[in-house]
C-alpha cells in the first residue's frame, strides 16, 4: 500500500508527468533524470515491443501478456491502462513506496487514465500536465520524430485531443517550448512538493 499521505503536511513527493502524444513527455523526464539523480524516475512495465535503442529495465520492463496480467493480478502495479487502444503499460508499485519511505520524490511520466488512477490513490500526488506550444506544433513533432506510421500517429492524434481537454484536472501546467525550462519548471514544482 502506497504510505498514508495524510501523514505529511500538504503534498507528497509523488509527481505524475502527463500530458499528450509527441509533447516530449519522456525528453523532458529523461532530462530531469539525468540532472536529479536523487529523483526516481519510475520505470513502467510494459507489452509494447521495445523500440531501437531501448533497454529493457531502463526505459521500461518489456513483458508479454501474461506476464501483464500476473502483475495485476498481484496487485503489484499502483496503476495501469491500455494506451492509444493498444499496449498495456503500469507503474510498478514496490519501487515508488521504497523511495516515498526513504524521502526520495517519485516522478511518473504515464497518461492520462494513469493519473487519474494514482490522483484517486495517492488524493496527495501532484499532477503536472506537459503542454504543447500549439496543436501545430505537437502534429509536427510526431510526424517529425517518425517512430509511428501513419495510422498509429493518427490513433495518438485522437488520444491527444481527449488528454488536451482534461487539462483542466490538473495541478499544474507547463508549456514544453524548450526541454531545459520546462524540466525545470517540473523539478521546481518537484522540489516545493512534500514540504
Ligand atoms: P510510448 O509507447 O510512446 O513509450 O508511451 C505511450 C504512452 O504510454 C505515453 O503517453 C506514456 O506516458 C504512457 N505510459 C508510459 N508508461 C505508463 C504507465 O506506467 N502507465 C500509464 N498509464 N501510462 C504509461
Amino acid at each position: 500500500r502506497m504510505p498514508e499521505p495524510e501523514a505529511r503536511p500538504g503534498r507528497s513527493r509523488l509527481i505524475v508527468l502527463a500530458g499528450p502524444t509527441a509533447v516530449g513527455k519522456g525528453t523532458v523526464a529523461a532530462h530531469i533524470k539525468e540532472h536529479h539523480p536523487e529523483l526516481l524516475l519510475s520505470v513502467s512495465a510494459t507489452t509494447r515491443p521495445p523500440r531501437p535503442g531501448e533497454v529493457d529495465g531502463e526505459h521500461y520492463f518489456f513483458v508479454d501478456d501474461a506476464e501483464f496480467d500476473r502483475l495485476v493480478a498481484d496487485g503489484e502495479l499502483l496503476e495501469h491502462a491500455t494506451v492509444h487502444n493498444r499496449h498495456r503499460y503500469g507503474t510498478p508499485r514496490a519501487p515508488i513506496e521504497r523511495a516515498l519511505a526513504d524521502g526520495k520524490a517519485v516522478l511518473l511520466e504515464i497518461d492520462l487514465q494513469g493519473a487519474r488512477q494514482v490522483r484517486a490513490a495517492a488524493p496527495s500526488a501532484t499532477l503536472v500536465f506537459l503542454l504543447p506550444p500549439s496543436w501545430d506544433e505537437l502534429t509536427s513533432r510526431l510526424v517529425g520524430r517518425g517512430t509511428e506510421d501513419a495510422e498509429e500517429r493518427a490513433r495518438r492524434l485522437r488520444t491527444a485531443k481527449v488528454e488536451l481537454a482534461a487539462q483542466g484536472e490538473f495541478d499544474f501546467r507547463v508549456v514544453n517550448d524548450s526541454v531545459a525550462d520546462a524540466a525545470r519548471q517540473v523539478v521546481d514544482l518537484i522540489q516545493a512538493s512534500g514540504r
